[in-house]
């Protein structure tokens, strides 16, 4: 019988190879061992960690889809959200600092040419270097046919002017790749792309946003003000912005979703081992319905948003085009919902000590909250399911 990872289409299994067994072992233990105990620290501090991200790419858990070409893993979407699931089990602030070198190295997969790949993802393979993906502005977030930052063809360059909001590692990364308007009333279809390294001159990281969840993650407002790049950085043709974006967060969208799964999967192993201890009324509390029937109700939505995640990395790696782009919808949509469920559900059966910093489901129902709204939010990746819906 064919299997997930054989991709042939005659039949299915939910086995994994040994090969992705150990991997995703390895991001267990890395998780357990590395980020674990450090996740509070950073949540409280807003620390961002270096350490923690510069061993996550000695032992190869960062940056697993770059091509064997320039000394990558090239490995398929599918073993990426493995991965991606266990660091953000860890602490998804540390998960997603790692995991958004995805979404900065997404465009330059998708239409930088050889040369372009060699010099802006080389660099992300020899050392723990990050990446940011600046698309959203102040006044454009969903909607990203709104964007205002400009870029204008000086001769052999281009000249960006305007503001990037919601940044993710902004503050620590090398490059940015930039979506600006090189025709501003073409709306989306004037969007280009390009890559920015941070220390040009005119861009500056403006401010560290203070935040509920996820909190060791930067996220950072930027600054373009003259910005001068040459012409042979811009990804693609002029106009292609929007749609190296789109393919770019398809791409990313499942190991997003995953990341949900990660967090709502750390809040329930919490649960069974809380309710199993806690005792009221001579009884552990798992003695109850009302109590054992929650956790049993996150264990089916954990595997269901699970399930959502593997199809959605499956159907990517088959190059399923548009159908692909509805599943990692249903896939965000879903994990992230089910991550904020599951996580407040915790928060209720820990009681008064689940509302408290001391114990760890407070942070992971702040930490979920995000999942519905970056890389587009719940109510824009039900507009992407309705559209492939209605306008198939
Ligand atoms: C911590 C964090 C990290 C981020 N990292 C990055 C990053 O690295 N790079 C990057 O480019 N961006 C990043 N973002 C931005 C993120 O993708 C946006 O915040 C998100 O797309 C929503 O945009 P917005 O905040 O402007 O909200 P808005 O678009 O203003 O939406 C506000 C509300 O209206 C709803 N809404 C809007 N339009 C519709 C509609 N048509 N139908 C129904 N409901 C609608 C939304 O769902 C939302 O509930 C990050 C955001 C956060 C918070």
């Amino acid at each position: 019988m064919a299997t997930v990872e054989s991709g042939v289409a005659t039949g299915v299994s939910f086995g994994l190879t040994d090969e992705q067994r150990e991997l995703r072992a390895l991001a267990r233990e890395f998780a357990e061992k590395e980020i674990r105990p450090r996740a509070a620290e950073c949540d409280e501090g807003q620390i961002h960690a270096t350490d923690i991200i510069a061993k996550a790419h000695e032992v190869g858990l960062m940056n697993v889809h770059l091509p064997v070409a320039l000394g990558g893993l090239e490995l398929p979407c599918f073993d990426g959200i493995l991965v991606a699931e266990e660091l953000n089990w860890g602490c998804s602030g540390i998960g997603t600092s790692i995991g958004a070198n995805g979404l900065a190295a997404g465009p330059i997969l998708i239409a930088g040419s050889k040369e372009q790949q060699r010099q802006w993802l080389g660099p992300l393979i020899e050392a723990p270097v990050l990446g940011c993906f600046g698309l959203t502005e102040p006044g454009a977030g969903s909607d990203v046919s709104g964007i205002q930052t400009t870029a204008v063809r000086k001769g052999d360059d281009y000249v960006i002017n305007g503001s990037k909001m919601f940044i993710s590692n902004a503050g620590h990364a090398s490059f940015m790749v930039c979506f600006a308007s090189t025709d501003l009333g073409a709306g989306s279809k004037g969007l280009s792309a390009f890559v920015v390294p941070m220390d040009t001159e005119g861009l500056v990281v403006e401010r560290h946003l203070d935040k509920m969840g996820q909190r060791s993650t930067d996220t950072s407002a930027v600054a373009f003000s003259d910005v001068v790049v040459p012409a042979a950085n811009r990804l693609g043709a002029e106009g292609d912005g929007f749609k190296i974006a789109m393919q770019t967060l398809d791409f990313t969208r499942p190991a997003t979703a995953v990341g949900a799964v990660g967090v709502a999967q750390a809040a329930f192993e919490l649960s069974v081992e809380y309710t199993r201890e806690r005792v009221q009324f001579g009884l552990p509390i798992a003695m109850n319905q009302g109590v054992s029937f929650l956790v049993a109700d996150m264990a089916t939505e954990i595997e269901a948003a699970r399930l959502l995640c593997w199809q959605a990395a499956w159907m990517i790696d088959q190059g399923r085009g548009r159908k692909a782009t509805k599943y990692s919808s249903f896939a965000k949509r879903f994990s992230a919902d089910t991550a904020m469920k599951v996580t407040t559900d915790a928060v209720q059966v820990f009681g008064g000590y689940g509302y408290m910093k001391e114990y760890p489901v407070e942070k992971l129902m702040r930490d979920a909250k995000l999942f519905q709204i970056y890389e587009g939010t719940s109510q824009i990746q039900r507009l992407v399911i309705a559209k492939e819906i209605y306008l198939p």
